[in-house]
């Protein structure tokens, strides 16, 4: 049973947001940036191209009603909505979460997000190209 399986069934402690039948809000216990709150759905998914259309839905929804309570409630000027999925993508619990993160102007915090190029428009193309494939797959 994977951690937050536990958190779902009261085996292990977590401050709840929002809870209804199938989803669970939470405070992430190494926030980001405080107010930090993961989103899960009661039952384990994962990754999310594994996980049912209607659970993916749900969890988006119920995100974003957090992304407004986090605006409301604690003055946040901004969120960020973040979902990893593999270790490659940073994902270290393997049941299906989103990251509901607030920014504030100034909070100080600055994603490694640093821009590449392609070598050229040729190469884009063909990695555009294999994503089609893999869509009409
Ligand atoms: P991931 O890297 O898998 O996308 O994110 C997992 C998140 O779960 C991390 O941000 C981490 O701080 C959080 N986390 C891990 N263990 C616990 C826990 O026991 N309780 C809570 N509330 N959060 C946890």
């Amino acid at each position: 049973m994977n951690i937050f399986e536990k958190i779902v069934n009261r085996e292990i402690p977590a401050t709840i947001v929002y809870e209804d039948s199938d989803t669970l809000a939470f405070m992430d216990i190494g926030p980001v940036i405080k107010g930090h709150t993961l989103v899960i759905p009661k039952t384990c998914y994962d990754p999310v191209t594994e996980t049912p259309d209607e659970v993916v839905a749900k969890l988006m929804l119920v995100a974003k009603r957090i992304a407004a309570a986090q605006i409301k409630g604690l003055g946040a000027d901004g969120v960020n909505i973040i979902q990893n999925n593999g270790k490659a993508a940073g994902q270290v619990v393997p049941h299906i979460h989103f990251h509901v993160i607030p920014r504030f102007e100034g909070d100080g915090h600055h994603w490694n997000w640093a821009a590449k190029k392609y070598d050229s428009p040729a190469e884009m193309e063909k990695l555009a190209g294999q994503i089609r494939e893999g869509l009409a797959g």
